[in-house]
């Protein structure tokens, strides 16, 4: 790996290896029969389900209806890892899946298919990732979430979507300088908000890179009101023109709080479940993945969250398959930057309590 060119080849995810997304097929009686026999099995083997905001509905509703959880991932590691369950079964991608397991070694994870991955996790090949770290020793490691247990365990810190900008500006204000990986958008947004000197892996995710700037403000013409919400890993040129640039919980949280009647939302579909759950008088309007420069690989919804259906629930539950499994000594080591997170994460809310911005 020596020029930019190879970097760039690394971290694309080839159009053929993209799944196409899948819809299950079910009539009423089949769901209904599905759902309530996930509910069985969840409390006959002392299990609880974490589901990511992009995963089917019905599966979110699973979650709510029993002593489950639905959020982001910092949220579901959190909850897995304060969970009393002798299963957790995360519905979401494998990267969660794995961070459910390094923090819980002693429960059985399991996952309704593990090939469900993600385009920046496929893009960030622990071999060539720990060479470019090898390459920078003086630099701080700062991964995303997103990344394997491999990388998570060559890193110094793990964040999330919600969580980076104070991660990076606490370290920043340190005098560090980073590597920062995988997703390209999500650390140019970053380095712009904090000015930290940052190496950027050259990652990106096939959903959120969808979205097209020129469409969306054609849209925000027609909707002059609407505010716009935006997921940072998407382009910078559809950040631009947001009113809120955040997380899935910060993007939720914005609908619910902001004074508006409309928004165009920019990141996967599937959040719009909990959003309309949770501001229901409120209109929400797809930030668009299509028209004029349109080269739509997954139209605003995750191929492999998409993986996650009722059928492959009930079998994991009633088989043990998709059970997730990390040798203990990479766990051990993956453990530390997550855990770096997790008491960083708790420190600023008990400091945000304490000077009552909460
Ligand atoms: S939406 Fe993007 S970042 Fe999230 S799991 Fe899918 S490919 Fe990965």
């Amino acid at each position: 790996m020596t020029t930019d060119t190879s970097l760039a080849e690394i971290c694309t995810v080839k159009r053929e290896d993209i799944p196409k997304t899948v819809t299950e097929e079910l009539s009423d009686t089949e769901r209904d029969e599905l759902k309530s026999r996930v509910k069985q099995l969840l409390k006959e083997q002392n299990a609880v389900m974490v589901a990511h905001y992009y995963t089917d509905p019905d599966l979110q509703l699973i979650a709510d209806a029993t002593v489950g959880y639905v959020s982001d991932s910092l949220d579901m590691a959190r909850f897995g890892n304060e969970a009393e369950a002798d299963t957790l079964v995360v519905c979401g991608v494998k990267f969660m899946g794995e961070t459910a397991k390094i923090l819980n070694p002693e429960k059985r994870v399991l996952m309704p298919d593990l090939n469900a991955d993600c385009s920046l996790d496929i893009g960030c090949p622990i071999k060539e990732f720990s060479e470019f770290c090898d390459q920078h020793p003086d630099r701080t490691v700062v991964v995303y979430a997103n990344t394997s247990a491999a990388v998570k365990a060559r890193s110094d810190w793990v964040v999330t979507s919600g969580s980076a900008l104070d991660v990076i500006n606490h370290l920043h204000a340190k005098g560090e300088k980073f590597i920062w990986a995988p997703d390209k958008y999500l650390g140019q947004y970053i380095q712009e908000q904090t000015g930290a000197d940052m190496l950027l892996w050259q990652g990106a995710c096939v959903v959120h890179e969808e979205f097209k700037a020129i469409e969306l403000a054609e849209l925000i013409k027609q909707h002059p009101d609407a505010k716009v919400l935006v997921h940072p890993e998407s382009p910078a040129s559809v950040i631009e023109l947001a009113d809120v640039v955040s997380s899935t919980t910060g993007i939720i949280k914005a609908a619910v709080e902001l004074d508006a009647k409309e928004f165009i939302v920019a990141t996967d579909k599937g959040i719009f479940h909990k959003m309309k759950e949770a501001a229901p008088d409120k209109i929400f309007i797809e930030a668009p993945t299509s028209g004029k420069s349109a080269t739509c690989v997954s139209c605003a919804h995750c191929p492999w969250m998409a993986m996650n259906t009722l059928r492959k629930l009930v079998e994991c539950l009633e088989t043990g398959s998709g059970e997730i499994l990390i040798d203990p000594e990479l766990g051990k080591r993956a453990r530390l930057p997550i855990q770096r997170l997790l008491d960083f994460a708790r420190e600023q809310k008990q400091q945000s309590l304490l000077s009552g911005d909460a």
